[in-house]
């Protein structure tokens, strides 16, 4: 995943914020809990908002190859519509200056959304063994 880079995540234990390794965030994807580095207690990405975000992070990620590939073009194609006589050597000049532009800007605009910290809430404690019995208990109880 290489939307992965530069990801931050903050532990709500120790409030300590770290950049979030590979694992880490394949666990986050598949809503798996993951220990703190630093605490060691169980983590997980409750917040729906940041959730979302995260997984729009893989979209994002695709910006920079499929920007990479439509500026070549355009450039090859305004070099090669300069040669044939289509538009003048300004005119190639003017398209090449654009769409170098709309590259630098899109690709800033894609980091921007990428650079995201993830508040990491604890996992709460399942209910330990002799409640659940207790519990079932009662309900065959009632029967
Ligand atoms: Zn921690």
């Amino acid at each position: 995943m290489t939307a992965a880079l530069g990801i931050k995540g903050q532990c709500a234990h120790c409030d300590i914020t770290f950049e979030l390794k590979p694992w880490q965030l394949n666990a986050i994807a598949i809503e798996e809990p993951f220990d703190c580095p630093y605490c060691h207690r169980e983590l997980e990405l409750r917040c729906p908002r940041q959730l979302r975000h995260f997984k729009s992070l893989e979209y994002w990620a695709l910006v920079r190859p499929s920007m990479v590939t439509f500026t070549c073009v355009v450039l090859i194609v305004a070099l090669v519509a300069e040669w044939v006589g289509l538009i003048s050597v300004i005119g190639q000049f003017n398209i090449s200056l654009v769409v170098l532009l709309v590259h630098f800007m899109v690709l800033r605009y894609a980091r921007h959304r990428q650079r995201i910290t993830l508040n990491l809430h604890a996992v709460e404690p399942t209910l330990p063994i002799e409640q659940l019995t207790r519990i079932a208990c009662a309900r065959l109880g009632q029967r």
